[in-house]
């Protein structure tokens, strides 16, 4: 595929086997592969699993992301590869693989403002882009080749339909397998939600036959915290969580001073917010947590259950977005402020909630 062909190819469509040429063909042999802002599994699992697929194709392949990712993710083959642009240690090498790419894979996210620091050096790379994702609404203006699948669980999804459009989902590595799955692991709570549809589990089957040992992959994940995470959790739980009953909401928060009193780590605040919905008639729940890079910014978590559109809430109210049931955004102003602000946008959507 030419360069010309791949700025016209397939807005809002899957690439054919075609598709699949542009980024294993000779043309292509720098590749950077990047992803959003706080990288969650599918983001890091996602990211690893094309490196990995392509250094296989005999290309040569850099992950960099806008920033830290969390300790659990660290044990996935290939992690310790990855560019951190926000680490001084990192700065020329994230510049350099950018300079030189002839390819750029923007992996899991759909706005090129969720590259953080990233976004104007990859918007400023004059080499083709390819989007692969599966956010709501991606941009059309970002990448020329738009990969977008909304319906489906996590970009490892995505990328585990074209590998098996592709005809090569039985022949990847372990180490691809390990990430594909853990990617969709990840952003399905490990299967609990955004999980129904059937050929899920037939990848899942496929990635299986690999030799994959998925019951230590979970432990690897979600059975890897520290003292300090399983305090907070405690004391988030008992303190600072408030149920607003009528509104089957709750809010929990977690400020700067906390984060030092319990020595939370990177990470260790990941998935908390889901733990108020697991109460019984809990629809909402909203964790607003200081940003430990830029204090002064409230970052919001909001998961939901069934029908309440939490991406809705967080574009309209704390210029976000996401999924339905899973959504984020930001305010910048004191933590007391920001659950005001939170409150007042849970009374918009009092009718949803009751
Ligand atoms: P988390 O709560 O894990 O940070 O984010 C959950 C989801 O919400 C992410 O996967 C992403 O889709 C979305 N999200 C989080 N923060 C933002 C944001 O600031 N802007 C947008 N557009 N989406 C966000
Ligand atoms: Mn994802």
């Amino acid at each position: 595929m030419k360069n010309e062909e791949l700025a016209t190819a397939t807005n809002g469509q899957r690439l054919t086997a075609n598709g699949q040429y542009s980024m294993v063909n000779d043309q292509y042999n720098l590749i950077v592969i990047c992803t959003h802002v706080n990288p969650d599994g599918d983001a890091i699992g996602s990211s690893l699993a094309l490196k990995h697929y392509l250094e296989r194709k005999g290309k040569q392949a850099t992950i960099v992301v806008p920033n830290v990712f969390p300790d659990f993710l660290k044990w996935l083959p290939g992690a310790d590869s990855i560019l951190i642009y926000t680490n001084a240690k990192h700065k020329e090498q994230v510049q350099a693989a950018i300079d030189g790419a002839d390819l750029v894979i923007v992996c899991d996210l759909n706005q090129p403002n969720r590259l953080a620091g990233l976004e104007q050096d990859i918007t400023a790379s004059t080499a083709p882009r390819i989007l692969i994702d599966h956010h709501l609404d991606p941009d059309k203006d970002f990448c020329q080749t738009i990969i977008s699948e909304p319906a489906m669980c996590a970009t490892g999804e995505v990328i585990c339909t074209l590998l098996n459009e592709w005809n090569e989902l039985d022949s990847i590595s372990e180490e691809e397998a390990i990430c594909l799955y853990t990617a969709m692991m990840c952003d399905t709570g490990a299967f609990a939600f955004n999980s129904c549809r059937p050929v899920i589990y037939e990848y899942i089957s496929r990635l299986l036959a690999h030799g994959i040992d998925k019951d230590q992959i979970y432990r690897n994940v979600f059975y890897t915290a520290t003292e300090g995470r399983l305090r907070l959790q405690g004391y988030l739980l008992y303190v600072n969580m408030k149920v607003l009953h009528d509104r089957h909401t709750a809010i929990m928060t977690l400020t700067n001073g906390e984060r030092r009193r319990f020595k939370v780590k990177n990470g260790d605040t990941e998935g908390i917010v889901n733990i108020p919905l697991t109460m019984l008639g809990i629809r909402l729940s909203i964790f607003i947590n200081e940003d430990t890079e830029h204090p002064g910014t409230m970052k919001l978590s909001l998961r939901s259950v069934g029908d309440f559109p939490c991406d809705q809430m967080a574009s309209r109210f704390f210029g976000g977005g996401g999924h339905k049931n899973a959504s984020g955004g930001k305010l910048q102003c004191t933590m007391t402020e920001a659950v005001e602000k939170v409150r007042a946008a849970i009374e918009c959507y009092a009718e949803e909630l009751k």
